[in-house]
């Protein structure tokens, strides 16, 4: 209704109620309708604000997708726990690599680590052992870091998709960015001094790069070419072989060698 049909209305009561009034009405009974009349109408409730965890798994992701510097939030991530981001991954059904998986791996480790290694997917002994680098690849990971003083306890293992993708194939693209946001929360909480990207995808992935895997190893980067903010630039990335790739090609334990004495020093 417009304003001025609803004071012509307003005017056309107050009319009515005058010379109701010079008849001697002054009241009215109260019937149904006028009770619905006055019942003062129930306001539709506002939505309930998204929780401030779950805004930030939105702010993270649409980082992602616009390939934005992610921002960290030393703050939130403080607060926050692994928990709290496996809670807010669920049984997840976001992308096509749950209809293929027995379980969700999520990661396995320390959330003080100060070497988080990332490989891009479950095998398939990860997902029926819910674990992150099981099997044959596992145990050379596990002398990797035997090697450099650490155990599995010590660092934090997890990968790009929490997914196996059936058949082994690597995770595709568009899954790998689906899961991120994921990955991104679990590096933010632990906040480690050096992430290890395990293989072509890892590497490729976090450096924002399509340069080979050869050519990007053997050395740090910073990671706040991903990230901004203090707590991103205290991070280092160094990519470097995957264990499945070096049990098929021993000659290159060298240059794995070298990877990890340089992640030696560094933590
Ligand atoms: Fe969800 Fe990640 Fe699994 Fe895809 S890979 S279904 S995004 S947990």
């Amino acid at each position: 209704m417009s304003d001025n049909s609803k004071t012509d209305l307003i005017k056309d009561i107050r009319s009515l109620l005058k010379y109701q009034k010079s008849l001697g009405i002054d009241s009215y009974p109260r019937t149904e309708g006028l009770q619905r009349f006055l019942e003062k109408r129930e306001q539709p409730s506002a939505p309930s604000p998204p929780s401030r965890k779950y805004t930030r798994l939105v702010q993270v992701k649409a980082a992602i997708e616009t390939r934005e510097k992610h921002v960290f939030d030393p703050g939130l991530a403080k607060k926050a726990t692994l928990a709290d981001v496996r809670q807010e991954l669920g049984d997840c059904t976001r992308c096509n690599l749950h209809k293929g998986r027995t379980n969700i791996v999520f990661g396995q480790g320390s959330e003080q680590a100060k070497l988080m290694v990332i490989g891009p997917a479950p095998s398939a002994e990860d997902d029926h052992g819910s674990a992150p680098f099981l099997g044959a690849s596992g145990d050379l990971l596990t002398k990797m870091l035997a090697a450099i003083g650490l155990s599995r306890e010590d660092v934090y293992l997890t990968s790009l998709v929490k997914c196996f993708p059936a058949g082994g194939q690597p995770p595709k693209e568009e899954e790998i960015r689906t899961c991120l946001p994921f990955l991104f929360r679990q590096i933010e909480i632990i906040c480690p001094t050096v992430i290890c990207a395990m293989g072509k995808q890892p590497a490729q992935t976090l450096l924002h790069s399509k340069e080979s895997l050869f050519r990007l190893r053997g050395r740090f980067y910073d990671f706040n070419s991903f990230c901004s903010t203090e707590l991103a630039e205290k991070m280092l990335i160094i990519p470097t072989l995957h264990p499945t790739f070096l049990l098929d090609n021993e000659e290159m334990k060298k240059a794995s060698w070298q990877d990890l004495q340089m992640i030696q020093k560094k933590i």
